[in-house]
């Protein structure tokens, strides 16, 4: 079967006429609120990139959230440059 070949112009008329309140996209969740892939329509809000914002944030936070960053923490090891050293010797015989 051949797949028929948008033009650029058909595919963005395409893409604008997507309706986010039409039962295919769930509303966001409270985490959500802040993130800028949020849009409002009819009143309600979604989101522009998951269909199922809840699940996004069921393991964690949401990979594609803007408003919210993983909390990375960065220890420093204090290391004994005498006892690095020869931990190194060690290593090379
Ligand atoms: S990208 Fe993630 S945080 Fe942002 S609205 Fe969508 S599900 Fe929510």
């Amino acid at each position: 079967m051949l797949e028929r070949v948008f033009s650029q112009e058909e595919y963005m008329q395409k893409q604008a006429a997507v309706k986010y309140s039409d039962g295919k996209f769930e509303p966001i969740i409270d985490e959500c609120e802040g993130c800028e892939r949020t849009v409002e329509e009819d009143g309600t809000k979604y989101c522009k990139t998951y269909l199922y914002p809840s699940a996004k944030w069921r393991l964690g936070i949401c990979n594609f959230a803007t408003h919210k960053k993983p909390e990375i923490k960065i220890t420093s090891i204090k290391v004994n440059p005498l006892k690095a050293a020869k931990r190194a010797s060690k290593a090379k015989k």
